[in-house]
């Protein structure tokens, strides 16, 4: 047993820090962590039953290859247009789904808790966008195809995210790329680069930037709009807080190593 889990520094109450972490603490703690040990077993079950209603190699290998193409499609726009549209915090019945789902990350992007998404938000999402492409391309065998493929490459998402927030710089020049425009999206404009892995949906829609000097510094980067003044129109995300909205987040002296 490491010490990892048993050390009190890395925690702040449940939460992991990943300001306070290194890359070999961020293997442990993801890899027992339980929305990323949900996401592998349904992944196997979804493989399972993908062998057992094989539909040839063919359909599989488009299905996977389908739900790889639309996927960072599929993430910009629920990234640009639904986690960072303003209509979910001024709605009392989808407020606390906002908090959850990215205000809490874009408040305190270290805490790992807030960092992956629910799985009550994620599994059915993944569902809805790759069983029906699954099920075009091979029935129930491409439906676990391209829902064990979803789940996939979720989990490679939520580690490469954990690594653009893990206070660390990567050895691999293009892992250091990535981890930099997302620091960008965190620290100085929240209206561009809304990729994880991959920039070639912001640069198709020309969200892409390359370095602070490209456009000015976002006062609303921490709150993504919901300030004080927001927060006193549609309190309920500040109600769930418990405090008003902050402009950066709490006791964060330490700058993202990116
Ligand atoms: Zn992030
Ligand atoms: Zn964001
Ligand atoms: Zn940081």
């Amino acid at each position: 047993m490491s010490g990892t889990l048993r050390n009190a520094n890395l925690r702040t109450g449940r939460s992991f820090d990943l300001g306070k972490m290194n890359l070999r603490q961020l293997w442990i703690a993801y890899l027992t962590y339980p929305t990323i040990i949900l996401y592998i077993v349904l992944a196997i079950g979804s493989f399972t039953l993908l062998a057992r209603h094989f539909p040839g190699i063919g359909p599989t290998l488009l299905a996977g290859g389908a739900v790889v193409a639309v996927y960072p499609m599929a993430w910009y726009a629920i990234h640009r247009f639904i986690l960072h549209g303003r209509f979910l915090y001024r709605m009392k019945w989808t407020a606390g789904l906002w908090k959850r789902i990215h205000f809490d990350h874009h408040q305190d992007p270290h805490l790992l808790d807030v960092l992956f998404g629910s799985p009550l938000n994620t599994i059915p999402t993944i569902a809805i966008i790759t069983i029906p492409i699954g099920y075009l391309i091979g029935h129930l065998g491409g439906s676990a195809a391209a829902f064990g493929t979803g789940l996939t490459i979720t989990c490679i998402y939520e580690f490469f995210h954990c690594i653009q927030h893990l206070n660390y710089k990567p050895r691999m020049r293009w892992i250091q790329k990535m981890k930099q425009r997302h620091v960008l999206h965190h620290f100085h404009d929240e209206d561009g680069n809304y990729g994880i892995t991959s920039f070639v949906v912001d640069r198709i829609f020309g969200s892409y930037y390359v370095d602070a000097r490209a456009r000015p510094r976002s006062p609303s980067v921490f709150n993504l709009g919901y300030d004080v003044a927001e927060a006193n129109r549609y309190p309920w995300v500040m109600e769930q807080t418990g405090t008003p909205p902050r402009d950066r987040p709490a006791g964060a002296p330490h700058r993202d190593a990116a």
